[in-house]
């Protein structure tokens, strides 16, 4: 199989297969296949040196038939409206699969947001946010961190939007973003959700096969939100974690990485490089290392044809969106390695967002207790659900995650119809 250059494609051919195997009306196939709204910005920022930059900032609104659009902003040199229609997609399919009254939505700006200062970035959050106008909103669309974004840019996002909306709402209107720092109206437990996620995706996966977490063996490739807060949980649990790496170095150690050194080191440095008591690996050489779980938390596309045929591993847990292209997974496989799909492995994100939201909506904060029961239950309850349309239709956990997703899509459009 050759591989679509286009994200967007995959997403498709994903949702596709799936539609195929449920027998989703045609209509609907169309409907979701492309996004309903394409809001591209062009926006000035002023710089520290007085130089004035134009950037290009996206928010793709894929659907929203479930409640309002969901989804995160994405500041990285390769953001294009081809990456961002994909992860809106993804957005749509996830909220979906794990039961939230969210569609889907992404955005975000091409930029390399380390070239930038602290200053500079806040102006350009800022100007985004503004540019974005009425495009987002608290019973709109409410955007989150993603890739390159972090709470003290929802906080800016949040105060952005706050100021330049009429008097009324104060409350309510933080729900304009989540992923917030605490003392901005931020849950706790949201900045661990997605690495907690996928933590529980990897231990229902050991249920199913009969496998202890204690002492599995794991690779993580990206230490940013996702990866370095899913290592530390793991490790916690008993994980041998044997290698990590990010864009600036890779480490292995066969008898287990000191994860809480390295998390603190990656916390203060921004970055893996520097730190000097493991051994330092080529990139390339992270995806041979006989694992029994592989976690991709980087970008997409990492899990290459090339790379899959190196791979030895039992397990592919899809921390980050898209990591696996087609031809990698067709390689997997045939190798026998079973991948938890994206949608269904890092969805804790969005559903700790959801809490805050609701926190925001209510003006009442929940303990850290009260978010982990919950995000627990809905997590595992949606793998349950995977797990058993995987046997009805015996297929792949990807093609039962999507399924599970289309039909409560499909079931609400029969219901609702087609406006007008
Ligand atoms: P982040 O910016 O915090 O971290 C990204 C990490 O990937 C960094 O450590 C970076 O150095 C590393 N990286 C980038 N390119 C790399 C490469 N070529 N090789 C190795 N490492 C590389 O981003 P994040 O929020 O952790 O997101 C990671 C993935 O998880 C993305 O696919 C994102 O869409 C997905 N995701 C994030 C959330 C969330 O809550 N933040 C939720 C769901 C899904």
């Amino acid at each position: 199989m050759n591989d679509p250059t286009s994200l967007h494609q995959v997403s498709n051919q994903q949702f596709q297969r799936a539609a195929e195997l449920i027998d989703l009306k045609a209509p609907y196939r169309a409907i979701l296949s492309e996004p309903e709204k394409e809001v591209i910005v062009n926006f000035p920022v002023i710089l520290d040196s007085g130089e004035i930059r134009l950037f290009r900032g996206y928010r793709i609104q894929h659907n929203n038939l479930l409640g309002p659009y969901k989804g995160g902003f994405r500041f990285h040199p390769d953001v294009d409206l081809d990456e961002v229609k994909a992860l809106a997609a993804w957005m749509t399919f996830k909220c979906s699969l794990v039961g939230l009254p969210y569609g889907g939505a992404k955005g975000g700006v091409t930029v390399d947001p380390r070239e930038y200062s602290d200053s500079e970035i806040e102006r350009l959050v800022r100007r985004f946010t503004h540019q974005l106008g009425d495009t987002i909103g608290p019973t709109v669309d409410i955007p989150a961190p993603d890739v390159g974004t972090n709470a003290q840019m929802m906080d800016w996002i949040m105060d952005t939007y706050a100021n330049v909306s009429g008097p009324g709402g104060r409350q309510q209107l933080k729900g304009v973003v989540t992923g917030k720092s605490i003392e901005c109206g931020g849950s706790v437990g949201r900045e661990a959700a997605t690495g907690q996620g996928v933590l529980y995706a990897l231990r229902h996966w050991c249920g199913e096969t009969g496998q202890r977490l204690k002492g599995l063996r794991i690779s993580v490739q990206g230490f940013g939100n996702v990866g370095s807060h899913f290592a530390r949980l793991a490790a916690h649990e008993g994980c041998i974690v044997v290698a990590v790496g990010d864009q600036s170095a890779t480490f292995a150690d066969e008898n287990g990485l000191d994860i809480p050194a390295l998390f603190d080191h990656a916390r203060q440095n921004r970055a893996l490089a520097g730190f000097d008591k493991a051994n330092r690996i080529e990139t390339e050489d992270l995806f041979a290392i006989p694992v029994d779980a592989f976690v991709p938390a980087a970008l997409e596309n990492q899990i290459t044809k090339e790379r899959a045929i190196d791979m030895e591993c039992h397990v592919v847990i899809e921390a980050a969106n898209g990591p696996t292209t087609a031809a990698g997974e067709e390689v997997l496989t045939s190798k026998g390695i079973e991948i938890i799909p994206d949608i269904l492995a890092n969805a804790g994100g969005v559903v700790v967002s959801y809490f805050e939201w609701l926190q925001n909506q209510s003006g009442r904060s929940w303990r850290v207790d009260d978010v982990g029961t919950r995000l627990r239950e809905i997590i595992w309850d949606a793998n349950d659900k995977v797990v058993a349309m995987k046997a009805q239709l015996r297929c792949s956990h990807r093609d039962a995650a999507y399924a599970v997703s289309l039909l409560r899509l499909s079931d609400v459009y029969d219901r609702r119809g087609i406006f007008p």
